[in-house]
């Protein structure tokens, strides 16, 4: 089919094949890449509107029991200075956050399972909740638990979780991980937040050593088959001091543009596959070009996640070499990203929690 009919197939909501989404993905042909991210902002657009919902990332803690081979916080990464804030600190910034129109929130840590750890986060969730009078969203991110724990997040007023499967192909999985990190375990996680009531995202890294075209479009299908609310997913970034990055080596300038273009194509695809979600643009595509997260609000993207963390734990939590922000305090992230998304002629939703439409839906069918 002729790759302008096969975008405006895709527009009108028709089901792309795994071979169809691989060719969307890398074809080359004037104008085709320029039509495919059109076509996915007009269903934004219309599926979930031109206003963008800010999440504010508290990165809380940088302790984690795992060792993905790909992160610069893993378990046996050396000197590393660990830490973890003080509910009071954590508190502070969610109740900035709320003072500052940002809807939500996001605790993001390393993965620790504990019943110290569980009643940690439990009693933050019932102190983010008093301090903004139940108006600010609360997005948990603090990778696999038990169902049991799941629920008391929930109890305690977790609204939304986001557990990225990383890569729906499990033999990468597996490549990516040690051997006791389960690919299986983690897919069952997704299923019990489902179940728990949780809006529930996930999402891949994109770009990885060994991940193929068409692995990638087979995570397009993942994500539409998991029927999932919210999409965050970005471009993989070495960091030299993990097994991953140290194999990859110095990246050359084409690289980082591959990356990039496949971060955006695969946010295109999945806002015309998937529809009315939420889908971030990750801070990682602003690692790869200074202009990262309004390109992915271009190619159909609608939540960004300022990072809010105080300013002097940044540097301890380096997923990846060159992630951006590390000095800017969060007063001055927000003014500059209003005038960015200004000048993409949309608005941010102050003020707004911005439920995944799709959830919303859901809720009512
Ligand atoms: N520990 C929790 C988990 O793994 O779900 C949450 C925190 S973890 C740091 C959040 C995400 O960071 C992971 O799901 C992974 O996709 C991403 N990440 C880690 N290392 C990365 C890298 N080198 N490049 C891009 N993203 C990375
Ligand atoms: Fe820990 Fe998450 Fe990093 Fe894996 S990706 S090492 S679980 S923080």
């Amino acid at each position: 089919m002729d790759i302008f009919k096969l975008i405006e197939a895709a527009e009108r909501g028709e089901r792309l094949g795994r071979g169809e989404i691989a060719r969307l993905l890398t074809d080359g042909e004037a104008g085709a890449r320029e039509a495919l991210f059109a076509a996915a902002y007009r269903v934004k657009a219309a599926e979930v509107g031109r206003k963008v919902f800010l999440r504010g990332i508290v990165e809380f803690s940088n302790l984690c029991s795992k060792d993905c081979f790909y992160c610069g916080i893993r378990r046996s990464r050396p000197g590393l200075e660990r830490f973890r804030m003080e509910p009071g600190e954590i508190l502070a910034a969610a109740r900035w956050a709320d003072e500052n129109g940002y809807g939500s929130l996001v605790l993001q840590s390393g993965e620790v399972e504990s019943e110290e750890f569980t009643a940690f986060v439990e009693d933050l969730l019932r102190g983010i909740k008093e301090i903004s009078g139940g108006r600010l969203g609360v997005t948990l991110s603090l990778g696999e638990q038990g169902a049991e724990t799941y629920r008391r997040w929930f109890d305690a007023g977790g609204d939304r979780y986001l557990l990225r499967i990383e890569t729906s192909d499990p033999e990468l999985y597996r490549r990516l991980h040690p051997s006791d990190h389960r690919f299986d375990r983690r897919r069952g996680c997704l299923e019990l937040l489902r179940r728990g009531g949780w809006q529930v995202g996930t999402g891949m890294m994109i770009g990885l050593p060994g991940q193929s075209v068409e692995s990638l479009a087979a995570d397009v299908l993942f994500l539409r088959d998991a029927d999932v609310d919210m999409v965050g997913m970005g471009p993989y970034i070495p960091h030299r001091e993990t097994p991953l990055g140290a194999k990859s080596g110095e990246e050359d300038r084409a690289a980082r543009r591959r990356r990039l273009e496949l971060g955006l194509r695969m946010i295109a695809l999945t806002r015309l596959t998937l529809r009315d979600v939420n889908i971030a643009a990750a801070t990682a595509l602003q690692a790869l070009d200074p202009a990262g997260r309004e390109l992915g609000l271009a190619a159909g993207a609608n939540i960004i996640m300022p990072n809010i963390t105080p300013t002097r734990y940044r540097d301890a939590y380096q997923l990846y070499d060159g992630k951006p922000c590390l000095d800017e305090n969060a007063a001055d992230c927000r003014d500059c990203l209003q005038r960015r998304v200004e000048d993409l002629g949309e608005t941010i939703g102050f003020g707004e929690r911005g439920d995944s439409p799709r959830f919303r839906r859901r809720r009512l069918s």
